[in-house]
């Protein structure tokens, strides 16, 4: 891994660079998109196909191809009667990114005398907007507590994007990356399994502790 990513560096500065070009392309064709397409493009659902789960949540370095973000959430609503949600997003060909489309559809509104727990797994770290969204939910409701579990960081060499996930972290945000006992997780609890038959065991992919403990070692110069 160590020899893997020296090699790979000049090619990640490029890759952010491109990265950044395509993610300006994609905004003005999102806001495209805004005009001509309904509100509700977001795909929502309690269980995700197992096809999916393979391939956007797997811990690579470089996610080409992967350019949407898979959100599984559970909510735990503590009050006179508690109650837990527990479902996904996706955004693909959305006009919200997952994160946003959280707080416009699934979680609008906390209401003052409930607690609101909310756990998040996403296949990656949140964009600077995103977090900047995130952050002004957790300081408008001082209930709300959230932790995101995600597989992989986006953008994170960028400066902009560190300054984010800081922010998040400074108002109470809990990040840290997916562990492979957390992919098994996502795949018990959120992904289809074959019709009447047992769940299948979840299989690793190759280099998934490495890959874990390489974005978890990034993580952490990030927010030290
Ligand atoms: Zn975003």
């Amino acid at each position: 891994m160590a020899e893997a990513q020296e090699q790979e560096q000049p090619q990640a500065a490029q890759n952010s660079e491109k990265a950044e070009n395509a993610e300006n392309a994609e905004e003005s064709e999102e806001k495209k998109k805004l005009e001509e397409l309904p509100p509700f493009e977001i795909v929502t659902g309690e269980r995700l196909p197992a096809f999916f789960f393979k391939f956007q949540f797997k811990n690579v370095e470089y996610s080409s191809g992967r350019n949407k973000t898979f959100l599984c959430y559970i909510i735990e609503i503590q009050g006179k009667e508690s109650k837990t949600l527990k479902g996904y997003l996706e955004d693909e060909h959305a006009a919200a990114h997952a994160e946003d489309a959280f707080f416009n559809t699934i979680l609008p509104k906390c209401e003052s005398g409930l607690r609101y727990n909310v756990t998040w797994y996403v296949s990656s770290s949140p964009c600077v907007n995103c977090a900047n969204r995130i952050a002004k939910a957790l300081q408008k409701n001082k209930n709300l507590k959230l932790s995101i579990v995600v597989g992989r960081l986006f953008m994170w060499e960028e400066p902009e994007m560190q300054t984010a996930l800081k922010k998040l972290k400074a108002v109470g945000c809990k990040i840290r990356i997916m562990k492979p006992q957390d992919f098994e997780y996502v795949w018990q609890n959120f992904v289809e399994q074959e019709e009447g038959e047992e769940p299948k065991a979840f299989t690793p992919w190759e280099d998934i502790q490495e890959n874990f403990l390489y974005y978890e070692e990034k993580l952490a110069e990030v927010l030290k």
